[in-house]
């Protein structure tokens, strides 16, 4: 995705993978609503979307039996094009990004392995070996370790990971099954045992399971198989498996790098964070992290941002990385924990709790906000100024449907700053939108664009990434917007003139 986005930009890209192939065994299958928005942007999201499988409502069961059933679509319609979680297994989302990635003129290097690098004071330095056993040396601006968990450029900048590791194994297999978990949604399968079951439909009876195995023996669990999944939790939400088509287990960790830039080197997905897969978030945030660098990576190599721009990187990620490591090990904890008051709230309490919340408005909106990743925001960062209406600097711009088949996110596609207004925008506005090369785009005032909490006449800076960076009204917005760039250090080009 990051070098997709680079190459959408302009800037030059190397991706090199020490894997002869890409992966054929899934890990994730939760693409969230946000992933799908910003894919948007890059013209990804349609094919993703076909492929995939929509899933509109999640399902809460306890002791076998169902005891909630979650609607997606009533909160996220007025939220987001995309109110629900795609179902789309992560060997056929990496097959296709890569199929993008070469139709771009970028092809992935494979097996060439980063085996160390350094950092000299203008470029970086690295080693990579060939399928051959040869070594070649690499110079660039810039490196982007997104090489998981056990990354080498994390190693090589001496950067910690601190956390641990669960003593659950996690299984995900591929079945055809019948019974009324596989019936197009997700469910989440609780169970007064430590074990627990997460159905994703894919297709007419045919499913993905995510579970997890005891297994306390390191060397054994790449051995483990489909015999070795405890049957009960299996029986008591009446999934009967016909076959297994595939079968991977997983030894899960959680833990958070110390910093995510060192100098020119950055640290994205696992490689900077990892947890239990409960919630469906990995590899989204690691798509997020891309995104949140791409724009800024890009602006510095073509001279239109000042380097301290690639700040905001660990100042904007982190944070959210270090909240979702600690809520998702929670979660995990309450699911998996052996205790009979962990077991009594799972089952007793959890179910009907979640259930009650979703049936209240606000509360509805913030959990389908924080688990489609929409509620994640950037307002501590440096990038980040004022408010205007309900919407802060830093915030996801609000999306506003205009009407059949527009939206306010349509402008996002250029990848580039932009100004939008909501009502009429004043002559200062216009004036300070074309001495800095800005396209300003004005959207009529109306009940969607109060709704989602925009200001009348309001004026947003939004960035390449689809968050406000200046939220202004009233007279001084245009000289707001002026101040804005000059202590930013981004310059923009005449092109962008709208
Ligand atoms: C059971 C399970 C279920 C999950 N479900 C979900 C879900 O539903 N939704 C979700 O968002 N996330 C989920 N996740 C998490 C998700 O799979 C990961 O977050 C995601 O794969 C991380 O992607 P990545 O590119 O950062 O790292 P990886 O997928 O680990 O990729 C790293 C790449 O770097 C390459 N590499 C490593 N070292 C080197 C080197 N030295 N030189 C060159 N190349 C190198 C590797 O070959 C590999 O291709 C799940 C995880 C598990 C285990």
């Amino acid at each position: 995705v990051l070098a997709l986005w680079l190459n959408r930009l302009g800037a030059r890209v190397r991706v090199v993978d020490k894997a002869p192939e890409p992966g054929t065994t899934s890990r994730a299958l939760a693409v969230q609503a946000r992933t799908l928005e910003l894919y948007r942007q890059m013209g990804l999201a349609a094919p993703v979307v076909e492929q995939g499988v929509p899933a509109r409502a999640l399902n809460i069961w306890a002791k076998g039996e169902p005891k909630g059933r979650i609607e997606l679509e009533p909160t996220g319609k007025d939220v987001s094009p995309f109110p629900y979680v795609l179902v789309y297994p992560q060997d056929a989302h990496e097959k296709f990004l890569t199929a993008r990635l070469a139709a771009a003129g970028v092809a992935v290097e494979r097996p060439v392995e980063l085996v160390e690098m350094r950092d000299e004071p203008d470029r970086m330095v690295a080693h990579l070996r060939r399928h051959d056993g040869s070594v070649e040396t690499c110079e660039a601006p810039f490196v982007a370790g997104c090489d998981g968990a056990r990354s080498v450029v994390r190693e090589s900048l001496r950067v910690g990971f601190p956390g641990g590791t669960y003593s659950h194994v996690f299984y995900v297999a591929d079945v055809e099954a019948t019974g009324p978990t596989m019936n197009g949604e997700v469910h989440i399968v609780l169970d007064d045992t430590s074990n627990f079951l997460l159905c994703f439909p894919m297709g007419s009876n045919r499913g993905r399971l995510v579970g997890t195995v005891h297994e306390t023996d390191d060397s054994r669990v790449a051995t483990l198989g489909w015999n070795d999944v405890s049957q009960g939790v299996l029986e008591r939400a009446r999934v009967r498996v016909d076959k297994v088509h595939w079968f991977s287990t997983y030894r899960v960790h959680h833990r958070v790098a110390s910093a995510f830039r060192v100098g020119r080197a950055f640290l994205l997905g696992d490689a900077g964070h990892i947890h239990s897969p409960v919630g469906g978030q990995g590899m989204n945030t690691g798509i997020g992290d891309a995104i949140n660098l791409a724009w800024k990576l890009a602006g510095v190599t073509r001279g239109r941002h000042d380097p301290r721009i690639l700040d905001s990187y660990e100042e904007e990620r982190i944070p959210f990385a270090r909240r979702l490591v600690a809520s998702t090990d929670r979660a995990f904890e309450l699911v998996t924990a052996d205790s009979p008051l962990a077991a009594a709230i799972r089952v007793g309490v959890a179910p009907p709790l979640l259930t009650t919340l979703f049936h209240v408005g606000p509360l509805r909106k913030f959990l389908f906000e924080t688990v489609s990743q929409i509620g994640i925001h950037y307002r501590g960062s440096h990038l980040s100024e004022g408010q205007a209406g309900a919407v802060h600097g830093g915030d996801r711009l609000p999306w506003v449907r205009l009407g059949v088949g527009t939206d306010n996110f349509d402008p996002l596609q250029s990848l580039d700053w932009q100004v939008h207004v909501y009502g009429a925008p004043t002559s200062d506005i216009t004036k300070a939108c074309s001495t800095h090369h800005l396209p300003c785009h004005v959207f009529e005032w109306g009940p969607a664009a109060k709704n989602a909490g925009l200001a009348h006449d309001g004026v947003y800076l939004v960035r390449p990434d689809g968050y406000v960076a200046l939220a202004s009204e009233g007279e001084d917005a245009a000289r707001k917007l002026g101040i804005y760039f000059a202590t930013r250090g981004i310059r923009l080009p005449e092109r962008a003139k709208g």
